[in-house]
């Protein structure tokens, strides 16, 4: 642990206690406590009032059997101090343990995960010199949401949810990110040509709401493309809003281009709590070596000290980083031509606290002021009033081998009821019966659409209770189901791929 800062205890007998804030601090694992004390000796130079609390989570209290990486009481500092500085954990491989990351961001409703990914050209090596872009990833939802099954003997599956509250919130909070930040351009970036009803509701959020902000250009770009032009063309980027995943991956490959994926920090805000860490993992391959580099931590702690009203300190130790780069101070990672002295990474803390009240020569100084507390004039999201909701029929999913898809559907055509008669049958979410093609591979999971034989009918629950019992009685292995809704009249289901 860091002997740098004052921790709760000592603080409480330091003069000076009542103008320090309560900060949870996480050491993590691999890399993690020697870039935490880098970083947390480099704030105590510059003044900064905060006091830690310590707080142990990852690697070890998986170890110790607790399988979520997190003691109760780590909790309860969280929700006090709403200040989280975290280093990386190691989550250990295997699937009884729940990524601590994800839980911290979800329990503590950490919405919006802002990246800046710069890039420090001539001084750090990046064929990309002209990159200042800031990827605001959705960080609640999505494939994250860790709902995983296995269904059959074949098939796996995990749920992607995406609600409107969360793309409500995301997509607010990056143009509200923008419109602060003298941004003039936000992307949006998803997959709505293949997703077109998650991914697609991500879109029209991001359409409606960006209209609230005539000032500011907006442009939409598929993941695909977008992705090869960030590696490509990055320059073209200014703020990015993206859902959970393509997030998670565009912002790795945004921090690499600037040169070294140790150089990005993170913040992740929520109405509540906020934390800030850096987006590498825990390095365990130069662990223990002491020549990680501390920047993405460090300029995660610079956004935590704006974050709680320090912008005076986060403007210090922001320059005096900036000049450290320029002078060509650096940790191996970003050993180039302009390195004229390699450090590792207490050397490279040292050098920064040495540069304390300098600011840069080549780079444009960093101005930062302590956000202005604006009331909201909307809340985040106001639930709608709900829509009328129609069944119009039942998906059934089937666990089955042995049989044809024309053999199946014969089979599932027989199984009607008064109310319910099969439409179609998918494999992996294309059409195999009726009119299915032999070239299309089958797996062992079959999705069944039954729908109403009357169009107008209003289907019940009690009517797809029948037909499971009637299918189920025929022997089949049920082993879901999706109703079919409308929602005011509006289809609330994908057609088949090919129906
Ligand atoms: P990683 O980011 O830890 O490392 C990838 C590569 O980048 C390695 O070669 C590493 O040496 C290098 N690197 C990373 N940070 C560096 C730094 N500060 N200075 C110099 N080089 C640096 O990714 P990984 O190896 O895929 O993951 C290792 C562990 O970290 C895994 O257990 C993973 O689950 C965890 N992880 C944690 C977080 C987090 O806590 N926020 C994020 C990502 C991964």
């Amino acid at each position: 642990m860091s002997t740098a800062l004052l921790n709760a205890e000592n603080a409480q007998k330091s003069h000076s206690v009542a103008a320090r804030v309560p900060v949870t601090v996480a050491y993590g694992d691999g890399i993690g406590p020697e870039i935490m004390d880098a970083t947390l000796s480099i704030l105590e130079a510059a003044g900064a009032q905060i006091a830690v609390e310590p707080i142990e989570i990852g690697e070890r209290v998986y170890l110790a059997g607790n399988s979520a990486g997190i003691e109760p009481s780590a909790w309860e500092s969280l929700r006090r101090t709403k200040v989280f500085l975290k280093a990386p954990i190691t989550t250990p491989s295997g699937s009884g343990y729940k990524s601590l990351n994800v839980t911290v961001r979800k329990t503590l409703g950490l919405y919006a995960n802002v990246r800046p990914c710069v890039s420090y050209a001539p001084f750090v090596d990046t064929p990309h010199p002209k990159m200042d872009m800031v990827i605001v990833r959705e960080n609640e939802e999505d494939l994250y949401a860790g709902i995983e099954h296995r269904q059959t003997d074949e098939v796996f599956q995990c749920l992607k949810l995406i609600t409107r509250p969360g793309c409500e919130k995301i997509v607010r909070y990056a143009f509200e990110y923008a419109k602060s930040h003298g941004r003039k351009k936000v992307t949006c970036m998803v997959k709505d040509n293949i997703m077109k009803m998650t991914d697609g509701l991500f879109y029209q959020v991001f359409e409606d709401i960006g209209a609230e902000y005539p000032e500011i250009q907006k442009e939409r770009y598929i993941i695909d493309i977008g992705a090869a032009r960030i590696a490509t063309k990055p320059e073209r980027f200014d703020v990015i809003v993206t859902p959970n995943l393509y997030g998670d991956i565009i912002s790795d490959i945004a921090a690499e281009i600037t040169g070294s994926v140790g150089l990005a920090g993170s913040a992740n805000i929520g109405e509540h709590v906020a934390m800030f860490e850096a987006i590498h993992g825990s390095a365990p391959d130069i662990a223990g070596r002491g020549i990680a580099n501390p920047s993405g931590l460090l300029l995660g702690a610079v956004q935590m000290l704006v974050h709680i009203r320090q912008a005076d300190i986060a403007e210090k130790v922001h320059n005096a980083w900036l000049r450290t780069i320029e002078d060509g101070i650096h940790t191996p990672d970003l050993k180039g031509e302009r390195t004229t002295k390699e450090v590792g990474t207490g050397g490279f803390a040292q050098a920064v606290i040495d540069r304390l009240g300098q600011k840069p020569q080549h780079f444009a100084a960093v101005r930062y002021a302590n956000p202005v507390e604006v009331k909201a004039q909307k809340p985040l999201y106001t639930r709608a009033a709900p829509a009328k909701k129609h069944i119009v029929g039942v998906d059934v999913f089937l666990h089955h081998t042995g049989n044809t898809p024309d053999e199946l559907g014969v089979a599932l055509s027989g199984l009607s009821t008064d109310v319910l008669k099969l439409q179609m049958i998918t494999n992996r979410g294309v059409k195999v019966f009726p009119g299915g093609f032999p070239e299309t591979f089958c797996t062992d999971h079959w999705r069944c659409r039954f729908v109403a034989i009357q169009e107008s009918a209003e289907v019940t629950h009690r009517d797809i209770i029948e037909v499971l019992t009637t299918v189920t009685d025929a022997g089949f292995d049920v082993i879901k189901t999706e109703n079919l809704c409308t929602f005011d009249g509006e289809r609330g289901f994908a057609l088949g791929q090919g129906q």
